[in-house]
């Protein structure tokens, strides 16, 4: 008895996670495999003519109980990996490889789909989701190599692999870099002046892993944030400055050659698939749709946001001389004054306000608020089994229609990787019979835990994170589309954001903190002056901020777009771009391209901008609430019928249309930056 091959007879037919034990996966997946071969065989073999119908729906039907088994896979183990999971993870990865390639690169299934495509072309009889999933489907196939003639399938299979090796080891050497060098400082050494007690505690364990007195700062983000953050000691700020600007460029881990190998790969894939570069093919299923799209929004930005940034720093450096700086402004000043003149500027502790935030009532605040805007109720539900004792489930109704299943994972586990994300363990869809599919969604939060003394007190950013995942969560569970592959979050990468950035604009909302911020002891009600503060926090240096996220987009799209044969000192290249930008003196021998990892071995190649491109639409988005009001329910049911019901099944522009009435454009982000 294998309850994940069993039908489920729980509530709502649920997973039945109590039941379900590692060692029941393995076999699953090799059942569910079998079973959705036998699917693709039956669309391969089908004696009719291709059509829509009988290749591409059906497509996205095949191995149901695969997509199942995997989605709980993949998901537990992610949240509650102990050893057996990841042992198994390691059985079970190349099995689903080989069938992925067994699917993707048989041709006459792909023979299939691409009769459809072309028949598409010639009569456009398709439209909407049906034309959106046939579009996806078979750029699913191009995209892997699928229509190359013999010879150029044999190059493409080459070029997959060597850049793959090269991302992987592009990573590992940024991660052998920033592990090569530390700082190791006695205990009571004046160079630790200014650095925080609560930060002295992990650099104390730090060393205490190394077998050393003291304590030991390397170049790891936040101890890199740390130091230039707070410490005194400039001569300290400057050695780890230099350190973590130049790692991986030149010396022992040096990724310049991986650099101009991975664009080299890029590149030629890119010309394979009929694309003049990268950035075309990395383009072609975003919002954005070309690179002119996306130098309008970054030039729009920086002919904002470089003024500002200018004025920024002289008043900066201002501060710092009244604080007796003396000497050249250097970038290893610039996170030091700029956290003095914060704390100057606001006198916010915001430590004081967690007490504002215990778990349970901002629970309560949340799903307040989906309810007053999108008519939604949250049934706590024991029947249903979680995955873990720590996890809630609520069943979601709107109005009189139940809409999905929600699992709430708040605090950490050992078993369970850092981070905070939103997942499904089926998506919404409409099943072969006509039955409406909801969706189970699951959020998944690594919060501070309770303690004896105290309830789970969130901190702001906790609060925000929150906010961020549950819109994710509400594109997921007001999903009414047809097509799974089209279905909740399925959407453009340049345009998933916008739901869960824009759920985030209400947390400086008065009109929503007086629902549920009240003091966890004395019930008082967060004061306004905080509101209030916490909203001008959000411009202070905005102008550096975007230009130094403007000079990363403007990075990517470069390396992107130049022929890869031109690609030779690439220090010199980058600072082609940064030099355009740049508000501080340029430090000689910094090169930050080796460690971004972003761009060279994780899944942002071209698409560094989109960071940029969902803040202007999300805050685009919340100025039609503003104008209308932030609880406006007739503006929330506009939102949620144009947007967050339709998932990926239409064009992101034509959403965005249906719900603003026009184009984005970047006036309220500017206005919310105070950039205008
Ligand atoms: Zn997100």
């Amino acid at each position: 008895m294998n309850p994940l091959l069993e039908q489920w007879t729980t509530p709502r037919q649920t997973p039945p996670f109590i039941e379900i034990k590692t060692e029941h996966y393995l076999p699953a997946f090799e059942e569910a495999i079998k079973a959705a071969k036998q699917d693709i065989a039956r669309i391969v073999n089908n004696p009719e003519a291709p059509n829509f119908e009988n290749t591409i729906v059906d497509l996205d039907r095949a191995g149901e109980k695969l997509s199942t088994v995997a989605d709980l896979f993949f998901n537990i183990l992610e949240c509650d990996g102990d050893d057996a999971m990841q042992a198994t993870a390691e059985k079970v990865q190349p099995l689903l490889v080989q069938y992925e390639n067994e699917v993707y690169q048989d041709p006459d299934l792909f023979a299939r789909v691409k009769a459809v495509h072309e028949q598409q072309e010639k009569d456009k009889a398709l439209q909407g989701a049906e034309k959106i999933l046939l579009d996806k489907t078979y750029d699913a196939f191009v995209s892997g190599g699928a229509n190359l003639p013999d010879e150029q399938k044999k190059r493409f299979a080459e070029l997959s692999l060597e850049l793959a090796n090269r991302q992987l080891d592009f990573g590992q050497r940024a991660l052998k870099a920033t592990n090569a060098w530390h700082v190791h400082l006695e205990k009571g050494s004046p160079r630790l002046a200014g650095i925080p007690e609560s930060a002295l505690a992990i650099a104390a364990q730090k060393a205490a892993d190394k077998g050393l007195q003291g304590y030991v700062f390397d170049l790891s983000a936040p101890d890199v944030n740390t130091v230039l953050t707070y410490a005194d000691d400039r001569s300290l700020r400057e050695d780890v400055y230099m350190h973590s600007s130049t790692k991986a460029y030149g010396g022992e881990f040096d990724n310049c050659e991986n650099i101009k190998a991975i664009l080299k790969c890029r590149e030629e894939i890119a010309h394979l698939l009929g694309y003049k570069h990268y950035t075309n093919y990395a383009l072609r299923n975003r919002m954005a749709k070309d690179l002119p799209h996306v130098y309008k929004l970054l030039d729009e930005l920086k002919a904002a946001a470089l003024p500002a940034a200018h004025r920024e720093i002289t008043e900066l450096e201002q501060f710092a001389q009244k604080q007796g700086f003396e000497g050249t402004f250097q970038r290893w000043d610039l996170s030091y004054f700029m956290e003095k003149l914060r704390q100057e500027k606001f006198n916010l502790d915001m430590e004081k306000l967690k007490v504002y935030f215990p778990l349970n009532q901002v629970i309560n605040g949340v799903f307040g608020l989906a309810a007053n805007l999108y008519d939604l109720r949250f049934e706590k539900s024991e029947a249903i089994q979680p995955y873990h004792p720590d996890v809630q489930v609520f069943e979601v109704f709107r109005k009189e229609k139940f809409m999905a299943i929600l699992y709430l994972d708040f605090h950490p586990r050992s078993t369970k990787r850092s981070g905070a994300w939103m997942t499904e363990f089926r998506d919404q869809h409409i099943d072969a019979e006509g039955n409406d599919i909801r969706p189970w969604v699951s959020l998944v939060m690594n919060f501070t835990p309770p303690t004896k003394e105290q309830p789970s007190l969130l901190t702001f950013n906790e609060v925000n994170t929150f906010l961020h995942e549950f819109g994710h969560a509400l594109n997921g569970m007001l999903s009414e589309v047809k097509y799974a592959t089209l279905s909740g979050t399925h959407s453009p990468r340049d345009f998933v954001e916008l739901p869960s950035q824009l759920n985030e604009n209400w947390l400086t909302e008065p009109e929503f903190l007086r629902t549920f911020a009240r003091h966890y002891q004395t019930g008082e009600l967060i004061p306004d002056e905080y509101v209030e503060q916490l909203k001008n926090m959000n411009k202070f240096m905005a102008g550096y901020l975007c230009v130094r996220q403007l000079s990363f987009g403007y990075l990517d799209m470069m390396w992107h777009t130049m022929p890869a044969s031109e690609v030779d000192d690439i220090r010199r290249l980058e600072r082609s771009i940064f030099d355009t930008v740049e508000v501080l003196p340029v430090v000689p021998g910094t090169c930050m391209s080796p460690t971004f990892g972003h761009l060279f071995s994780g899944g942002y190649a071209a698409g560094y901008y989109g960071y940029k491109w969902a803040e202007m639409l999300e805050a685009d988005a919340f100025s039609l609430f503003k104008e209308n009001g932030v609880m406006n329910h007739e503006t929330a049911q506009k939102y949620a019928e144009a947007i967050l019901s339709k998932g990926g099944s239409m064009d992101a522009m034509e959403m965005f249309v249906n719900f603003r009435g026009r184009e984005p454009k970047i006036e309220a982000l500017l206005e919310r930056d105070g950039l205008r």
